[in-house]
């Protein structure tokens, strides 16, 4: 379609980044070959079905399919690459260091079927400093015959969020290439021309965004770009945190912290962005990017108080929900409690280290009832979340349907559209407690509870 050199393209881990950006490829022209150990997913993905959800993301597999394919097998995907991927997963162990099993595993397997021409093998996973050099080391010792493979190691890390994926690949703020070796960068370059200048038909569905030109490419050596993508996360967590950690002041001294944080965003230095006060952060990547960079920090005898104290901001956050229950309905026992938003965000099915997750755990251990929804993850909390006790309920119209009260843990749009006017009317109490600024300010039903802003008099509840 495009007018791109086509590169051939392996990408191993067909995941949240894997799968976007094999596809992403694809559609800039590139022939790809998607590889996960995961057969489920890989026959999921050879049958044209997404095993995740990512608005648009199945439009642009179908606008790219005649570019992909897919397989479990490395020698079917890996000898006529030039670009080898690593997009597996760096979940955290308990001490907090990322483990790094899956990225060893996928690059003794790339090394058994490297080709002997040049292939440049990328890590997108998010890995600590020393883990492209260590892949390199790996890729010598189990590479069948060693002295006949030339290969480069490149950090391409990723900087996507789950729920606008497509947007956030398509026309990135900037592409990180880091390498010791120019000629790695420079095939990377190539690889990723189309984005650089833009050369390419944007799709309807997701377009390019007014004002938007070209992104800066940024070239380091490689420790810097591994180095980059914890540094960007952590700074993103401790943005929230201290919107968080303000917005219990706030509730202190009767401030509001929406009026705040605006107040200080539009401010240059700081910006809007990351200053939503709210139930903490969540999803896949701050809590265990966080918590390697303070692991990493320790190996090294370096403390690191900033980003210990944002963890800490963090969890206490996941708490603040449950007081303000307690606050306003005393006992909770025996109590129904809607719960609306599992996800971590919204737009996204993800529901790893999310806020309602702790929420929910808290609120059943406390004996409460716990009615629970969400417009897309319920399938994937009915796998993830065995372990929890929670009721699902249809509809959000269904959770609040006797509830004592109800609690907005992800900002769906779904839950926007709800007339927050009249909704509590079928509630026990009218108690919305609304983590994420979703009911509107002038909703006059009920007692609307906002993290950062002074409770309401708990006893002017009105029953409906
Ligand atoms: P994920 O868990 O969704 O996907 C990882 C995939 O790798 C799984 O499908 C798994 O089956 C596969 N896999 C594991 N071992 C394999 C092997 N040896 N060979 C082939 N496939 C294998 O993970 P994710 O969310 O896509 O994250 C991947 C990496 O990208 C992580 O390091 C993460 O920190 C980073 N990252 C994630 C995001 C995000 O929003 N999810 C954003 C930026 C960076």
């Amino acid at each position: 379609m495009q007018d791109t050199k086509a590169l051939q393209v392996a990408v191993v881990g067909t995941g949240y980044v894997g799968l976007g950006t094999a596809i992403m490829l694809a559609y800039l022209g590139h022939q790809v070959v998607g590889l996960d150990v995961d057969q489920e997913k890989v026959e999921m993905l050879q049958r044209g079905e997404l095993p995740i959800y990512e608005p648009h993301l199945d439009q642009l597999l179908q606008d790219s399919s005649s570019r992909l394919r897919w397989t479990t097998d490395y020698a079917s995907a890996i000898p006529n690459a030039d670009v080898i991927f690593i997009c597996v997963g760096t979940p955290p162990l308990p001490g907090g260091q990322p483990n790094l099993a899956y990225v060893a595993d996928a690059a003794q397997s790339i090394a058994q079927n490297l080709n002997g021409k040049l292939q440049v093998v990328v890590n997108k996973s998010t890995v600590p400093v020393g883990t492209g050099d260590w892949v390199a080391r790996l890729i010598e010792e189990y590479a069948i015959d060693y002295h006949a493979n030339r290969y480069l190691v490149v950090s391409n890390p990723e900087f996507l969020r789950e729920g606008t994926a497509l947007g956030d690949s398509l026309y990135p703020d900037r592409i990180v290439l880091g390498s010791d070796s120019p000629a790695g960068i420079d095939r990377l370059v190539e690889l990723y021309q189309p984005l650089l200048d833009q050369q390419f038909e944007a799709p309807a569905y997701v377009p390019r965004p007014d004002g938007y030109t070209t992104p800066q490419l940024v070239t380091t050596s490689l420790s810097s770009a591994e180095m980059i993508k914890y540094a960007a996360n952590a700074f993103l967590a401790l943005k929230i945190s201290f919107a968080n950690e303000i917005a219990g002041l706030c509730e202190c001294v009767d401030a509001d912290i929406q009026e705040v944080t605006r107040g200080i965003g539009y401010d240059q230095r700081i910006g809007p962005q990351f200053l939503s006060a709210g139930a903490g952060w969540g999803g896949s990547c701050f809590g265990k990017d966080t918590a390697a960079l303070i692991s990493i920090g320790r190996e090294y005898g370096y403390t690191m108080p900033i980003l210990t104290a944002a963890v800490e901001v963090n969890q206490r956050q996941r708490q603040v929900v449950i007081s303000k229950l307690q606050q306003h309905l005393h006992r909770l026992k025996g109590k129904r409690v809607a719960v609306l938003g599992m996800a971590f965000k919204p737009n996204t099915d993800d529901l790893r280290d999310a806020p309602a997750h702790d929420c929910i755990a808290r609120l059943a251990d406390l004996g409460v009832q716990v009615v629970a929804h969400d417009p897309v993850a319920m399938p994937r909390a009915r796998q993830e979340w065995g372990h929890l006790r929670y009721q699902e309920a249809a509809s959000a119209a269904e959770a609040m349907r006797g509830a004592d009260a109800v609690i907005i843990m992800t900002e769906w749009d779904e839950y926007r559209q709800i007339d927050w006017s009249s909704a509590p009317r079928g509630m026990r109490n009218s108690l919305v407690i609304d983590t994420r600024h979703v009911v509107p300010d002038n909703c006059t039903m009920g007692v609307v509870e906002r993290i950062g802003r002074r409770l309401t008099d708990p006893l002017a509840m009105q029953v409906p």
